[in-house]
């Protein structure tokens, strides 16, 4: 089964995700990781990476989508995976999509775990790391939203989108996430 993962920050998308690749038996493909194992590499993607994720900013669409064509090519991304940071532009969803036809091998579901921003900004706050205060939580909500709004609107034309009440008890979400799947 293949799936994109998405969800703001703070959602629980890491304690799911981690839940979801055991249950499913399939690679967790997270650009985050990928991205930050080149840089640490010093393969030159990731040099080239480094700069734009140091800054915070997107890396550009070309560099990412070539560390997941790589991936995917490896025999263990035969029976599925979960994509997760990825794709977060329209132009990532729609190469991917090109990408996984022309291989008869198609998304099966676009996952979006949802928690109020009210909800986030708690268990945010609550965690209190140095960077987590309320101004910046917003503004990576606000960015979040931006990035992804497109993203949520293709993939719900296309039929894939799968919205997930991502508030309640860990196992009470990932509850919910396996029967949209059985449902699908
Ligand atoms: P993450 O761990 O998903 O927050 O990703 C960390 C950083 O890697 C981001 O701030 C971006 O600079 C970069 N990155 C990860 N995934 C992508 C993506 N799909 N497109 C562009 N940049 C990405």
């Amino acid at each position: 089964m293949r799936l994109v993962f998405i969800g703001p920050p703070g959602a629980g998308k890491g304690t799911q995700s981690a839940k979801l690749i055991e249950h499913l038996g399939v690679p967790h493909l997270s650009t985050g990781d990928m991205l930050r194992e080149a840089k640490v590499n010093g393969s030159s993607v990731g040099q080239e990476a480094a700069a734009y994720m140091d800054s915070g900013r997107l890396v550009p669409d070309e560099l990412v989508l070539q560390v997941v064509v790589g991936r995917l090519q490896q025999p263990d991304c035969q029976r599925g995976c979960l994509f997760d940071g990825f794709p977060r532009t329209l132009l990532q969803a729609e190469t991917l999509d090109k990408y996984l036809e022309a291989r008869d091998m198609p998304l099966h579901a676009v996952l979006e775990l949802r928690v109020p921003e009210s909800e986030l900004i708690k268990r945010l706050l609550s965690r209190g790391r140095s960077d987590d205060d309320l101004e910046t939580i917003q503004q990576r909500f606000r960015e979040y939203t931006t990035q992804i709004e497109s993203l949520l609107d293709y993939y719900n034309r296309r039929g894939l989108l799968r919205t997930i009440d991502g508030s309640g008890a860990t196992e009470d979400i990932f509850s919910r996430i396996k029967s949209q799947l059985a449902s699908n």
